[in-house]
């Protein structure tokens, strides 16, 4: 069955690029709905912009959706996984700026608020996007690759020149609230090299030592340092989920990333959905749905969240 959440929850933060403040209310939606975000600062033109796919276009460092009348939506990723992870279906996201609040640079104050308010189930079957033969694209030393597999699992590599972040790997099974429990509270993190780069051309302009996790060599020069010894990998994790989540509908497969990004994992889906033989639309059965990402999520499991 659908999902949707029992109430509104609201947040207020800033938008990682403008650094601006910016309102979000994620409301309840119908059955079948999906996720959709409304614009509510543009009244000039159609401000409703679809969570999927199709409508991401290029943006440096994050995932942005963009609709026909050019009116866009960035940095959704954390937002997207955080409702996938809970096994929310529905909901209208209201946002009052062009970016999601970055808030502390993961899907944390989310999920909170998620798991808080709870999941209302909804009179509608969940469909589900089942994986039938391997895709995969590769590109500059990277890969990103989906391969049959009962239930959503995600399987992540990175390396990076710094030795605070190093070489790591990690690999779940996305059942029984493993997203809230073990990604969820897991940050961006950047190199102090690049951010310096960014802030100088204007780029990442909220991006601050609070709401990323950021390293010079060795060092974490975050206050508090790491949550998890492999934070780093987590995060793209979390964020591999948040951009599948961008299918339309949960994924039923096994995710492979060798460092991998956002615009690489919108890659694959394209060509998933490019190859109608790789993939099919199936009502989920019982055993199916026991298996997806916001299944087993429970209050008990924010103890854990960071
Ligand atoms: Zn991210």
């Amino acid at each position: 069955m659908q999902a949707t959440l029992t109430q509104t929850i609201s947040f207020e933060g800033v938008g990682l690029h403008s650094g601006k403040p910016v309102r979000m209310d994620v409301h309840p939606a119908a059955a079948r709905f999906g996720i959709w975000f409304k614009r509510t600062d543009v009244s000039d033109a159609d401000n409703m912009v679809r969570a999927i796919y199709s409508a991401v276009g290029a943006k440096p460092l994050c995932s942005e959706l963009t609709n026909d009348a050019g009116v866009g939506v960035s940095t959704v990723e954390h937002i997207m996984a955080a409702l996938a992870g809970c096994g929310i279906h529905n909901a209208l996201i209201e946002l009052d700026g062009p970016e999601v609040p970055i808030m502390d640079g993961c899907s944390a104050d989310f999920v909170r608020a998620i798991v808080e308010v709870g999941a209302r189930k909804q009179a509608a079957r969940l469909y589900a996007i089942e994986v039938l033969s391997p895709v995969m694209v590769e590109e500059n030393g990277a890969m990103a690759m989906l391969t049959p597999a009962g239930g959503l699992e995600i399987d992540f590599h990175i390396e990076f020149p710094d030795a605070a972040i190093g070489r790591q790997h990690m690999a779940l099974d996305m059942r029984n609230g493993t997203f809230v429990r073990e990604l969820s509270d897991s940050r961006t993190f950047c190199r102090k090299a690049d951010i310096d780069m960014m802030h100088d051309n204007g780029l990442a302009l909220g991006g601050t030592y609070h709401n990323a996790v950021v390293v010079d060599g060795d060092d974490v020069l975050s206050p508090g340092g790491l949550r998890h010894a492999d934070e780093a990998v987590r995060h793209k994790m979390l964020d591999a989920l948040g951009d599948l989540a961008l299918a339309g509908a949960p994924i039923l497969g096994r995710y492979t990333g060798v460092r991998a990004g956002h615009a690489m994992t919108n890659k694959l889906l394209r060509k998933l959905f490019a190859n109608p033989s790789a993939y099919r639309f199936v009502p989920c059965t019982p055993e199916q749905a026991a298996r997806l990402p916001g299944v087993g999520v429970r209050k008990a499991d924010l103890a854990l969240v960071a």
